[in-house]
């Protein structure tokens, strides 16, 4: 029986229904007993889920904690992400595959402001940049390949310049846009180009400098090969610059040169280069040539426009040019072979007094020649191959040798003589005419020297020197040592110079030949009318002798000009008071013409008489005459 039943019947007094009613007693106490059961089954059942949700509870609280970590996370993420988009200082635009905005950094919504924004970012692009070209071409590679990477240069107006980088964005293989990063480079570009330019020009004159020119050239080069035109390479050296530096200074033969520069572009078309080829050498390249008389007439123009006189600071300036010219392609396909030939030209021209020289296969020849002549004539100079040689000079009216000239002559090892024509004018380009002046100068007074203690005492020697010697400022030194030191007296020296030296520095020359002439020498001018004739140098300078070039006497009988000009010099010197010697007597004729027209009065030297001899065979004859 259930216990609360029996305690309630119990409490009530009515424990004798147990036994009068058990079997309904019996049927309560189950129905309390089921009671209880079923109450207890449900405080269970309300246990556990009362434990159930508690769990769950934690759980989704823990989850609520995580998510807002993650959350705070993401946000700092995000955060950290703008700030490092920010910071690389570049424009970076993400799109996706519609093309439309994802992610734009600060950097980004500037460039972006760029822009219009109701168009398509790659049109916008296209459209305000200035090598829409290239940037098209990137595009097109994308198109072909959504994949790839790309990068480049854009550059804007007023010289903005960006770099740019663009990559895929890619999630499992699936393409899921792009992303764009614009660097600005603008301060950088310009101070690469400003370093290019510098590196490629010229810092005074701002033009192409030797590098550039080469580059240059060879680009024309491809395009006149491509287009079988012609061009013409002009080396253009101007002389009288150094002279001016030197005396004037820098500042003056800077202007000088950059006004040279602008004269000669002044005779350049668009078209036409011009460069600095270093010093005082300029090169011009003249494009689409019609033909080598065309060249010619630039060249002409350019050399006149030069030799003007130039104003600089109240004075006048002068210099003159030498050009070279070598012609594409009959002179040669590359840069390095016309350049050295236009060079080659130049230098010809200028050994030649040519101011304008086209170049030639033959002309490289004797130029070739002449390095060789040159490089054996300072070894034969070392090695006393030179040797003078003397040509006696008869007085007309007694028929006595008054004096003779000095000839160099260069006898080589197996005997054979070198004229000085070959010679003497490589010795004059090249600064080894001095040391053949000082050869000359003191063999002669060593001969002289010599003809005192035999007491051969009346006969003069005549030396040539060059207009080299008078710019060497030892000269008037080296010549009166020289005297000095054999003991010989100054009047037996003869000094001949030519016409040429009426070109150099006129104070200078005046100055060294008036020492030389208070010293007692004396001065023949040579070649007489073959130069540059100038009446009023003559006169200034202290001239004694009046010479008449052999070219004016050698068929002087069949040529009445030459006949002309001759009468003309020898009028000249007597008119002037000089005395005249006539060069070139080869017979009995023009020796007669020269007794009739100088009053039997001047002294005669050719072969009529003798050839140029060794000094021995002078001395023997001198020695003959006085016996
Ligand atoms: P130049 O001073 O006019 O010398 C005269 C030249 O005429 C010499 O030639 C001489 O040999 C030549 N000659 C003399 N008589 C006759 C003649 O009857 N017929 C012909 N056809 N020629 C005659 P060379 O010795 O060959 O000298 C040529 C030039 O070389 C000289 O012309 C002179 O300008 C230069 N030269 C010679 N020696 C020297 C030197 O020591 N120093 C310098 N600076 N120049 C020199
Ligand atoms: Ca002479
Ligand atoms: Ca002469």
């Amino acid at each position: 029986m259930h216990k609360l039943l029996l305690r309630q019947l119990k409490r009530s007094a009515l424990s004798d229904l147990l036994e009068a009613h058990p079997r309904f007693l019996e049927s309560v106490s189950d129905a309390y007993t089921q009671h209880e059961d079923e109450i207890r089954f449900i405080e269970h059942s309300l246990f556990v889920v009362s434990n159930e949700l508690n769990e769950q509870n934690a759980l989704l609280s823990r989850q609520v904690h995580e998510l807002s970590q993650a959350n705070a996370q993401i946000s700092r993420s995000e955060a950290e992400l703008t700030a490092i988009l920010d910071a690389t200082g570049e424009a970076i635009i993400s799109f996706d595959c519609n093309g439309e905005l994802s992610l734009l950094n600060r950097q980004g919504k500037n460039f972006i402001s760029q822009l219009q924004a109701d168009m398509i970012f790659e049109e916008q692009l296209l459209l305000i940049c200035k090598n829409p070209t290239e940037l098209e071409e990137t595009f097109e590679a994308i198109r072909k390949d959504p994949f790839i990477n790309v990068n480049g240069l854009i550059e804007f107006k007023r010289r903005r310049y960006y770099e740019f980088y663009s990559s895929p964005k890619v999630v499992d293989g699936q393409l899921q846009g792009r992303v764009w990063s614009f660097k600005d480079v603008s301060s950088q570009k310009i101070t690469d180009d400003i370093i290019r330019f510098q590196a490629l020009h010229d810092s005074l004159t701002g033009l192409p400098n030797r590098n550039c020119l080469n580059q240059l050239l060879e680009k024309q080069l491809r395009f006149h090969n491509f287009h079988l035109m012609k061009l013409a390479v002009l080396f253009i050296d101007l002389s009288g610059l150094k002279k001016i530096n030197d005396t004037q200074g820098f500042e003056v033969g800077d202007a000088i040169l950059i006004d040279s520069v602008h004269r000669i572009m002044l005779r350049l078309r668009d078209k036409d280069i011009i460069a600095r080829f270093g010093g005082d050498d300029l090169i011009a390249i003249l494009r689409d040539i019609p033909s080598n008389d065309w060249v010619m007439s630039v060249c002409k123009n350019i050399e006149r426009d030069i030799s003007q006189p130039i104003e600089f600071s109240n004075h006048l300036y002068f210099i003159s040019c030498h050009i070279g010219v070598s012609i594409y392609p009959e002179d040669g396909e590359a840069v390095g072979d016309l350049v050295r030939r236009a060079d080659l030209a130049k230098y010809h021209g200028f050994n030649h007094d040519v101011a304008i020289q086209f170049f030639s296969f033959s002309i490289a020849e004797e130029e070739m020649r002449r390095q060789t002549v040159e490089s054996q004539l300072r070894k034969a100079i070392e090695n006393l191959e030179l040797t003078l040689y003397l040509q006696p000079k008869v007085d007309l009216k007694s028929g006595a040798i008054k004096g003779s000239e000095g000839l160099i002559r260069w006898v080589k090892p197996d005997g054979s003589i070198i004229p000085p024509g070959v010679f003497i004018p490589i010795a004059e380009n090249t600064g080894m005419i001095r040391d053949i002046g000082r050869l000359v100068v003191h063999e002669a007074c060593k001969i002289l020297a010599n003809w005192e203690r035999l007491g051969i005492t009346e006969t003069t020697i005549s030396v040539n020197l060059s207009i080299a010697d008078f710019n060497d400022g030892a000269l008037v030194g080296d010549i009166i040592g020289e005297l000095e030191r054999f003991n010989v007296s100054p009047s037996r020296l003869i000094l001949e110079v030519t016409e040429s030296l009426f070109m150099a520095n006129k104070d200078l020359v005046r100055n060294a030949m008036l020492q030389l002439e208070s010293q007692g020498i004396k001065f023949a001018l040579d070649d007489f009318g073959t130069g540059y004739s100038s009446l009023s140098y003559l006169q200034e300078l202290p001239f004694s002798y009046l010479k008449i070039d052999r070219s004016f006497l050698i068929g002087v009988l069949q040529d009445a000009k030459k006949s002309a000009i001759a009468q003309t010099i020898i009028d000249i010197g007597k008119n002037l008071n000089l005395a005249l010697v006539a060069e070139g007597i080869e017979d009995a004729e023009t020796l007669e013409f020269v007794r009739g027209k100088t009053d039997n009065c001047a002294l005669v030297q050719g072969f009529y008489f003798y050839r140029p001899m060794p000094h021995a065979d002078l001395t023997e004859l001198l020695l003959k005459h006085i016996s």
